[in-house]
C-alpha cells in the first residue's frame, strides 16, 4: 500500500473515473469482433460502480434501512415497531412542525416503545393530537 509515486506511476487522474470494463471509451469489442456499447457504463465511458442510489438525506423510511450499517449504533433515532415508525413518519411529514418538535415527538415514541415494547393506541392517539389537531 505504500505508493508514493512522484513521477506518476501510471495514469492520469481521469482514469479513476473511467469505466474499468471499456477503459473509458464506452465501447467494447466482443469475441466476434463486433464493437458494441459497453454494458458497464452504457457507452458513457465513465465508471458506473457508484451510480447506486445513495440516500444522503436524513429522511429514513423504516422499510428502507441501509444494510451496511455502522458498527455501533449509538443512539436510536427511529422507532423500531411498525406502529411507532408509522407514527414517526406522520410526524416527519407533518407540516408546520419545527424540527425540534418533530425530534421530541419521535424521541417520545422511542421512549415509549422501550418502556412498553410497543406503541399503545392510547399513546399514539395522544401523540397524534400534538401535531394533528382533531378534526371534527
Ligand atoms: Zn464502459
Amino acid at each position: 500500500m505504500e505508493d508514493r509515486s512522484q513521477s506518476g506511476s501510471g495514469g492520469e487522474p481521469q482514469e479513476l473515473n473511467s469505466c474499468r470494463i471499456c477503459g473509458g471509451d464506452g465501447r467494447i469489442e466482443n469475441t466476434f469482433g463486433q464493437v458494441g456499447r459497453c454494458p458497464s457504463c452504457h457507452g458513457s465511458g465513465r465508471r458506473s460502480e457508484d451510480t447506486g442510489f445513495r440516500d444522503v438525506t436524513k429522511t429514513k423510511a423504516s422499510h428502507h434501512r441501509p444494510t451496511n450499517r455502522a458498527a455501533v449504533v449509538e443512539k436510536q433515532t427511529w422507532p423500531s415497531t411498525a406502529d411507532g415508525a408509522k407514527l414517526a413518519t406522520e410526524i416527519r411529514d407533518a407540516p408546520g412542525l419545527s424540527a425540534e418538535t418533530k425530534a421530541n415527538l419521535t424521541r417520545d415514541i422511542i421512549d415509549h416503545e422501550s418502556t412498553h415494547g410497543q406503541c399503545t393506541k392510547t399513546f399514539m392517539r395522544k401523540v397524534r393530537k400534538q401535531f394533528r389537531p382533531a378534526s371534527t
